[in-house]
Parts: C-alpha cells; sequence; structure tokens
C-alpha cells in the first residue's frame, strides 16, 4: 500500500497525477472466508479492519449490496461526541472519542477529524437540570464536560440569538470541548483501505439475500453472486438490519426510519462549534466549505426510502432560525435522508444470536457515526473471540428479556 504523505503529494504532482495506485482491490469472492462482514458502512469496514489489525484475522469479506459507505455512514451530519449518560454507554463511545483521536495517523488517511466541540443547549429549568446530571456522569466518568452560561455560549457563538426575549430563551448548555466533526466519507475509505491492504476483500454490488445455517450454527450467506460459506457472520447493515435477522428467521427489537439533514450554500465562516438543541429540536454545524450542516429528528413513521418529508424539514429549519434569526436569508442547497435503526432504549445492540456464529451490530439510530471506530473495534474483538468484548457487554440483545436496558434518550433525543 503507498503511504500518503505531503512528501508523496508532491511527486505525484510532479507526474501529472497519473500513476496513484487504486485504493482497493475489486476481488472476485471466494467459496468461504474465515469471517463475513455484511455492510460496507463504516461500522463493516471498522471491524474488518480491526479483525485484521488487531486480531490477524485477513480471511474475511465485507460484502456491500451497494457502495462503500454509501449508507448512513455517507448521510451523516458527522458529530462526534461521547457525552453519553449512562456509564455503560458512556465507556462504549469515549472508547470510540479516544480512537477518533489517533485515527488519521493510525489509517495514514486524512479523515478531517476536527474537535471544535459541541454544546447542547437548555431552554428551561428542566433542561438545566438534565444538563447539569449529565455533566456531572460525565465528569464522574472522566469524560471532558461542563456547564456553560448565555454569557459564555455568547463568547463561543455570537451569531447565536441568546437574549432573554426569546420564546425559549437560551439558559445554559453542555460544553463538551473534545467533540466535534469529521469528513463521513474519509472515514469509510480510511478504513476500506486498510482493511484491503492486508487481505479483506471487499465485495461491493453484492446483496447478501439469504442467511444458510444448520443444526443452530451458520454456514454463510446467499448472494446475488452465489453462495459464499463462513463459521462467522457480523451483520451491520444499519437500518435493514430487521431484515437480514428476517433472513435468519430471527425478530430484532429495531424500527427503521428515515432521519434526514440538509446543506446550505457555502457562506462566510460563522459558526465554529456545533450547536444543538433538543428542545427547539434542531442542530447546527457549519462545514470545512462553509455550507451550514443541519440536521432533523427521525421522520416518525417506518419506511426504508432514503428521503423523508417536507414536514419535518420545515420543523428543523424553524428550530434554526429560532436559535439564528440572521440565517433566515440562507438559502438551503441540497436535502437527503437515511435509514435509521433505532432501538426501544436508544442504545445500541453489539450481540450474538441464538445461531452460533452469527451476531449483529446495530441499533446505532441517529448517532452511530461518532461511534465508528468504537464500535468497530469491540465488535471485531467479539467476532475474533465468539464473545462479548466488556465494553460490548450491556449491549446483548438479551438486556431486552433481562430488562437491564440502558435509556439514553436524554442523550440521543434529535441530538446525534
Ligand atoms: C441524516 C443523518 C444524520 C446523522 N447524523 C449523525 C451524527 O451527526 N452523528 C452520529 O454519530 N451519527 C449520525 N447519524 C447516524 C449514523 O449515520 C449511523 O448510525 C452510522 O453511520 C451507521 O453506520 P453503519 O456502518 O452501521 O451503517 P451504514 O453506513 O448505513 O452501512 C450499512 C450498509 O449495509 C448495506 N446493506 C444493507 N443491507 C444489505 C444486504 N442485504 N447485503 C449487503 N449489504 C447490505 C447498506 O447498503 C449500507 O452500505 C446520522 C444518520 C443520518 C441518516
Amino acid at each position: 500500500m503507498e503511504r500518503y504523505s505531503g512528501f508523496g503529494l508532491v511527486k505525484h504532482g510532479l507526474r501529472y497525477h497519473e500513476n496513484w495506485q487504486r485504493v482497493w482491490r475489486n476481488p472476485e469472492p471466494k467459496k468461504e472466508y474465515d469471517v463475513i462482514v455484511v455492510g460496507g458502512g463504516g461500522h463493516g469496514l471498522a471491524t474488518a479492519y480491526y479483525l485484521a489489525r488487531e486480531h490477524g484475522i485477513t480471511n474475511v469479506a465485507v460484502i456491500e449490496k451497494g457502495w462503500l459507505g454509501g449508507g448512513n455512514t455517507a448521510r451523516n451530519t458527522t458529530i462526534v461526541r461521547s457525552n453519553y449518560l449512562w456509564d455503560e454507554s458512556a465507556a462504549l463511545y469515549e472508547h470510540s472519542l479516544k480512537l477518533w483521536e489517533g485515527l488519521s495517523q493510525e489509517l495514514n488517511y486524512n479523515v478531517m477529524f476536527s474537535q471544535r466541540g459541541v454544546m447542547n443547549l437548555g431552554h428551561t429549568l428542566q433542561d438545566m437540570r438534565d444538563i447539569q446530571r449529565r455533566v456531572n456522569a460525565n465528569r464522574l466518568n472522566g469524560i471532558d464536560s461542563e456547564v456553560i452560561d448565555p454569557q459564555q455560549i455568547k463568547e463561543i457563538v455570537p451569531a447565536m440569538d441568546c437574549s432573554a426575549n426569546r420564546r425559549y430563551p437560551v439558559l445554559g448548555a453542555s460544553w463538551q470541548p473534545r467533540a466535534g466533526v469529521a469528513r463521513h466519507d474519509a472515514v469509510a475509505w480510511g478504513f476500506a483501505r486498510g482493511a484491503d491492504s492486508r487481505g479483506v476483500d471487499l465485495l461491493q454490488q453484492t446483496a447478501v439475500t439469504g442467511i444458510r445455517e444448520k443444526d443452530g450454527k451458520v454456514l454463510g450467506v446467499e448472494t446475488n453472486r452465489g453462495f459464499i460459506g463462513a463459521r462467522t457472520v457480523g451483520c451491520v447493515v444499519a437500518g435493514n438490519s430487521g431484515v437480514l435477522a428476517g433472513m435468519a428467521g430471527l425478530k430484532l427489537p429495531i424500527e427503521s426510519h428515515p432521519l434526514q439533514a440538509l446543506v446550505s450554500e457555502p457562506i462566510k465562516p460563522v459558526l465554529d462549534t456545533v450547536v444543538m438543541s433538543n428542545h427547539v429540536h434542531g442542530y447546527i454545524s457549519q462545514s470545512d466549505k462553509g455550507d451550514l450542516v443541519i440536521g432533523a429528528g427521525i421522520d416518525s413513521y417506518n419506511g426504508y426510502g432514503q428521503r423523508g418529508s417536507y414536514p419535518t424539514i420545515e420543523h428543523t429549519l424553524q428550530a434554526i432560525v429560532e436559535l439564528f434569526p440572521s440565517f433566515s436569508r440562507v438559502r438551503m442547497n441540497r436535502q437527503w435522508g437515511g435509514i435509521v435503526d433505532t432501538c426501544p432504549d436508544a442504545c445500541p445492540i453489539l450481540s450474538a444470536t441464538p445461531i452460533e456464529g452469527l451476531f449483529f451490530n446495530c441499533g446505532w439510530g441517529t448517532g452511530g457515526f461518532k461511534a465508528t471506530p468504537g464500535s468497530g473495534h469491540v465488535f471485531a474483538w467479539t467476532l475474533a473471540h465468539g464473545k462479548a468484548h466488556p465494553i460490548a457487554e450491556p449491549f446483548s440483545i438479551d438486556r431486552f428479556n433481562t430488562g437491564a436496558l440502558i435509556d439514553e434518550h436524554g442523550a440521543a433525543g434529535v441530538a446525534h
């Protein structure tokens, strides 16, 4: 694999950029692999990367029905943070945030991780109590988090209307300085390149159409390119998790919903952090290109179409204009949707199933991008050892039998 560097860029420039290597191969499927990962989004690719990198398991295929990163990974608004309420989720997301901090160097690929801070606004007394509680919990878990007042907010975000006479006045916020944003597709491509260079086969345009099992053990997957065998299969297909589980005769406590985002025309730098409000129900950041990146809450109906409804967009833009009246004249450029896999307790499932060798990594809902490296890291361990990584243990599907749910609705909400 060619090592990327500033020097290499100059060298290629002198050769008119004609000799760049392909970033990954396009192999024919083998008859059998040690591990199959279904889903070539960020989580699936990270799983394959860490299987090869950390566990030396390289006879691995990632099977993707479309193109790498074409699902939620490249449709999300890229917010990365770890300020979750409960110990179990704080451990998972903080594990991920620590991996983010070294990811560009680790992958030798610039994922443009920008730790510009994330603030979650409070507009009512109850919001502020919840914020205080979550900040305290975060600090007990060693996560950087503080409560800031409207004056501090105004200093960080001068464009926001923090005046007391707004309909929903800003009373304060939680603030995580190490949080931020990253370049979504670069994350998928970086993991793909790293996995491919270690021998992982990335099979695009290959849809899994069935899961073959015998005597309670998985044997492999049926695809539109024929049967591919493996004794370990990890399904990482986000909004399609229910469909994949159905192929194995299983039911997951997951609902698939459209989730939308939109970006404006590029404007001059005006916002150098991420602002979220669960109460007025919207969030916003500014990309390096200058677009305002705006995210909505989920559309309430279930569906698999990667598009959403107009009322949800309208509602979101009302929220943004409430916070930033001056943005009312900015024109919106593009809008799109993804299909998110939501769990009743707003937490993921990282779990074995009743079928030996078949595992699921799903339920990340509106907030899994931030978990991409951490999820891949612990899921690879889980697949390699055939049992849950200690960080993944509380996220077993068994929690829906035992009742040991981890309710993260407060930390998830509209706030991705
Ligand atoms: C609009 C929007 C905004 C978001 N904002 C944020 C945010 O700011 N921060 C955050 O942390 N999270 C955010 N998220 C959530 C985040 O995008 C997801 O949780 C995360 O990207 C999921 O990654 P993944 O790899 O599991 O899924 P995906 O990237 O969706 O990958 C799953 C892959 O599986 C493939 N697949 C499905 N079925 C099959 C099959 N039968 N055979 C083969 N392949 C199959 C799909 O084609 C897809 O490529 C947002 C999501 C959306 C839609």
